[in-house]
């Protein structure tokens, strides 16, 4: 029995060591992301990396987006790599003949993508996911105009802490982080942090939104004066389609 015991309690002990924890990564040196754990290895050998230079788009007729939207209660993180927004699950995007559910958004300042070698002060990713877990992101460009009242909401509510979530009092509606004109780019692309998987299929809006130079400002605090942006990654022969 005390055999037994004392091993039960060894193995409560290691339990917490036994999930090997993820490389730490920042924004000092993402060129460097791919060296720092064999897990990273698409970071450095992907041939179809995000973000990209949107350029040359090839017109395919795509369809409009199909977007089902509503207020939902959502909550808000700054994790140290973005401020993220985790909302209830419900707002599906129908893309190639699939469902694919909103599970976050997230934001990176300046943008990552450039449209026509243009960056934006900031670029919001909208995290969709169907049920093999493969993942769509919808990219929406900010630009300095008018005050966005969700923005202003989110800011609002998000703590100065880095890991502290806040829940937001009011439910958010992401219709009004998208611009009205719903138009958009699509290419191939990854995550574009690491690990930096690929097979991610990538909507980014052509048209921008704007937020007030305040609330672009507040997003450049909370994320640091280094910002959370990865630089643009060669195509490698992908195409952009519009
Ligand atoms: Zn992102």
């Amino acid at each position: 029995m005390k055999i037994k015991h004392s091993l039960f309690a060894l193995l409560l002990a290691a339990a917490p060591y036994a999930h090997v924890q993820a490389a730490a990564w920042d924004y000092a040196q993402p060129q460097h992301w791919g060296d720092l754990s064999p897990d990273f290895h698409l970071c450095k050998q992907g041939v179809n990396q995000s973000p990209i230079d949107i350029r040359q788009a090839v017109y395919a007729r795509l369809p409009a987006l199909a977007l089902e939207l509503q207020a939902r209660q959502a909550a808000i993180v700054n994790n140290g790599h973005t401020v993220q927004v985790n909302l209830q699950q419900g707002d599906t995007l129908k893309l190639d003949d699939e469902t694919f559910t909103l599970k976050q958004f997230h934001f990176h300042t300046p943008s990552e993508n450039l449209i026509d070698g243009k960056r934006y002060p900031l670029e919001g990713h909208f995290v969709f996911s169907n049920q093999q877990q493969q993942l769509a992101v919808i990219g929406v460009m900010f630009v300095t105009g008018s005050a966005n009242p969700v923005l202003g909401t989110l800011l609002d509510a998000l703590p100065a802490q880095v890991d502290q979530s806040a829940t937001l009092q009011e439910d958010v509606d992401i219709t009004s982080l998208l611009p009205v004109d719903r138009h958009y780019f699509r290419f191939s692309g990854s995550l574009t942090t690491p690990p930096c998987s690929e097979g991610v299929r990538w909507l980014v809006m052509k048209q921008p939104v704007s937020a007030s130079a305040a609330q672009l400002q507040a997003f450049s605090v909370a994320l640091g004066a280094q910002g959370n942006s990865r630089p643009v990654q060669p195509l490698y022969g992908r195409l952009v389609v519009e």
